[in-house]
């Protein structure tokens, strides 16, 4: 991964020495609210107070925002707390009023970045712009649709751009709301190191338990930054409600995250193997999670041998698919001892779980 970065950003100009934090409500709700929690986050690392004033919703019936009212409560934040501003839009009307308002960054939703229709429409609208546009990952683990977005945006000449990982919908039930998927981040990182990477746990996780742990993942694979969503009173919020934190909370999380600095060359290379390692766990968890899934499939043909009265063993399948394991192994330079052993230990297991179905 490339640590160096060859451009300078707008993040690069903030010269912070922490991550870039942006934090705020998931939505506008009233004028009282919006003040109050801008008021606890101010004297924070906060740079950015974010709202959500068009609330894109999955079904309709649920609080869908308080649209262009809410803007006018973003000036008086930014009046008078001094934080810069930020929301998301969805279209061109959306984009149209939040520059008449003057908020300083603006974001689109997962919900938006999967249509290229929309992302066009926004990057005509937005043509020329030098505010700060950030653009969250679609829905869909689909890393050409997010970079093509951006390109998008790239081409109409926005040249203060970002991304924000805030993790993908899938079909599964996992602990996340939406999964991570880091390995796409890291992906999406090298193909554009010079592009900062804001990580949202909130959506991530939908769960503020688990905030702190993904923003410490995030930082430890080098994002600049994070998006945590933050009310004073999160149980009582009118959307994600499980997922905000305090601004209490926020401010002992930020101070609790190792943040790892560039500064001497005993620190780069402390950063750079922290980043390493962080990417090896992701990819372990990957192999312990893809094995977890290969032993219940293995179950599921435990249980229709046993129907079947069948054997447990089947030696030309077993063949089969470790001619087939050793060929690709050796095409991405893993040696042949090493994927029959491998294979030879995954392939016990998966006897020893069909032998106790078949013989229960
Ligand atoms: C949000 O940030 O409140 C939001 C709606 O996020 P996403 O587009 O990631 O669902
Ligand atoms: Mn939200």
């Amino acid at each position: 991964m490339k640590n160096s970065k060859e451009m300078r950003t707008w993040l690069d100009d903030m010269q912070l020495d922490h991550p870039l934090v942006i934090a705020g409500p998931c939505s506008a709700e009233t004028e009282e609210q919006v003040l109050k929690i801008a008021h606890e986050l101010k004297d924070t690392d906060v740079s950015y107070y974010r709202a959500g004033i068009w609330k894109p919703r999955t079904r309709p019936g649920n609080f869908e925002g308080v649209g262009i009212l809410g803007l006018k409560w973003l000036q008086k934040v930014k009046a008078e707390t001094g934080m810069k501003t930020c929301t998301e839009v969805a279209n061109r009307a959306h984009v149209e009023l939040a520059l008449e308002h003057d908020i300083d960054l603006l974001w689109i939703g997962a919900r938006t970045s999967v249509s290229p229709f929309i992302m066009q429409e926004i990057a005509d609208a937005l043509a020329g712009t030098d505010k700060i546009v950030l653009v969250k990952n679609p829905i869909n683990p689909d890393l050409s649709l997010w970079l093509g977005g951006i390109e998008r945006l790239h081409t109409a000449g926005i040249k203060n751009l970002g991304a924000i990982h805030r993790g993908f919908s899938t079909y599964e039930k996992t602990k996340y709301r939406n999964i991570p998927e880091w390995q796409l981040a890291i992906e999406f990182k090298n193909k554009f190191p010079d592009l900062p990477l804001i990580n949202d746990p909130s959506h991530i996780t939908g769960n503020r338990e688990m905030i702190f742990d993904v923003s410490q993942t995030a930082l430890d694979l080098n994002f600049d930054g994070l998006m945590i969503e933050t009310h004073f009173d999160p149980d009582n919020a009118w959307s994600d409600a499980a997922q905000q934190v305090t601004p209490a909370k926020l401010v002992q999380i930020m101070k609790d995250l190792k943040i790892r600095k560039e500064s001497d060359p005993e620190a780069e290379y402390n950063k750079e193997l922290t980043n390493l390692r962080a990417q090896i766990d992701v990819i372990d968890n990957q192999l312990i999670e893809s094995l977890g899934k290969r032993m219940k499939i293995s179950d599921s043909i435990g249980k229709l041998k046993k129907e079947k009265n069948v054997a447990v063993l089947q030696s030309n399948r077993w063949n089969q698919i470790l001619g087939a394991m050793i060929l690709e192994g050796e095409s991405k330079g893993l040696s042949e001892e090493f994927v029959l052993r491998m294979f030879k230990a995954i392939h016990q297991e998966s006897i020893n779980h069909q032998e106790k179905i078949v013989n229960n």
